[in-house]
């Protein structure tokens, strides 16, 4: 691997299919990132060990869902001939460095991870925590650097695990020698596309919260979820002006939107500036504004629908494609950890061994 090479290291769990969140926070910057040629290696991770943390009681949930995330990679465009497609949990490999990464981490530290807090909310945890769930941004420390990852493109809610990342590669690099890489986040540009919220309006579109357009579902689907997004609710008649903070279609206008839209669908407005202006002013309806997003969502999602539908056509090639891509992940991440366990002083039995060093010693 040549020095200073750019590697990517992302996934998602398979809790459900993915929706337009996951796409405009990581899916679409994954492929265009893919397609830059600037990167010598890219690595997508299915994170079925991950979601068991908080799904431990529903196994078959997080298996039905590996082909949907599957095909939800590859309808996008995630081409497995430059992307590594593979599963968590066939690298064992990464439970042991989450091990020896637990060495290094305090349970406060952890406990004063926003993201873990939240989710714990959100979960309605309260003290009964898994300790699994508790770690797992430990455990994400090891999918990241056992992959020597550079660049990890993910939406906001994920700065957190990486700034945990860093802080371990930091204590690991300075206790045992440097030996691991430290990981950059790439956020979303477009600052809709940071955390998009719900249909329902609130903070995030989250297959844990069933407020999602998935990627996945049919025009008509689609449609019904964009005509019944929350808006302005105190924006009852056309006249009345209209309010666009917190009003998600206008912030999924923002993640999705382009000029080329307006001329295309609505030419009486130039740009999405013009629409928010006559908006705010009143005298434009929610319907009219719905009606536009939902052309906006289906020019966007039909192509991916119907690559979708060609490779559930071809289930026998995407399981090769996970299967081929767990083999070569795994042999990355065994190369890492025999550098982490050399750099820890565990390995006994590389040369040179542990024996020829005892034997030094005892000789007199
Ligand atoms: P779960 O509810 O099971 O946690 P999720 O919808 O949050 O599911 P994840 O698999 O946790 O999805 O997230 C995968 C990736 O998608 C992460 O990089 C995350 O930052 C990004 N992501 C998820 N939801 C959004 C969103 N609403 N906006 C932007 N990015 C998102
Ligand atoms: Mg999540």
């Amino acid at each position: 691997m040549a020095e200073n090479s750019k590697i990517i290291l992302t996934g998602d769990r398979p809790t459900g299919k993915l929706h337009v969140g996951h796409y405009v926070g990581s899916l679409k910057r994954r492929v265009e990132l893919q397609n830059s040629g600037e990167f010598e290696k890219i690595f997508i991770m299915i994170a079925d060990a991950q979601a068991l943390t908080d799904n431990a009681d529903h196994p078959a949930k997080v298996r039905e869902n590996i082909m949907e995330v599957a095909l939800d990679y590859l309808s996008v465009g995630i081409d497995p001939a430059k992307s590594t497609i593979f599963i968590q949990s066939h690298i064992a490999e990464l439970t042991e460095l989450t091990f020896y990464y637990m060495n290094l981490v305090t349970v406060s530290r952890l406990q004063r991870n926003p993201t873990v807090k939240a989710e714990i909310q959100m979960r309605n945890f309260e003290t009964s925590i898994p300790v699994g769930f508790f770690t797992y941004p430990i455990s994400q420390a090891a999918d990241i650097t056992a992959f020597k990852a550079t660049t990890v493109p993910v939406g906001e809610d994920q700065a957190p695990m990486l700034e945990q990342t860093r802080e371990i590669v930091h204590k690991f690099n300075s206790v045992y020698g440097e030996t691991l890489v430290e990981p950059q986040i790439l956020l979303p540009e477009n600052e809709a596309c940071l955390r998009l919220p719900g249909t329902d309006g609130k903070a995030k579109m989250s297959k844990s919260l069933g407020n999602c357009i998935y990627l996945s579902e049919s025009e008509e689907d689609v449609r019904k979820k964009v005509m019944s997004m929350f808006t302005d609710p105190d924006h009852i008649r056309v006249q009345d002006p209209g309010k666009l903070e917190g009003n998600t279609v206008f912030t999924y206008l923002d993640a999705f939107g382009n000029d080329e839209h307006f001329a295309e669908y609505l030419p009486e407005y130039a740009n999405l500036d013009e629409l928010k202006e006559h908006y705010k002013r009143g005298g434009l309806g929610d319907v009219k504004v719905k009606k536009f997003l939902n052309s906006v969502l289906q020019e966007e999602l039909s192509p991916i629908r119907a690559r979708r539908a060609e490779y559930e056509k071809n289930l026998d090639q995407v399981y090769e494609i996970l299967r081929s891509g767990s083999e070569t992940a795994k042999e990355t991440a065994a190369k890492t950890l025999e550098e982490v366990k050399h750099a820890m002083k565990i390995d006994y039995f590389q040369e040179p061994t542990f024996l020829a060093e005892q034997k030094e010693k005892f000789i007199i």
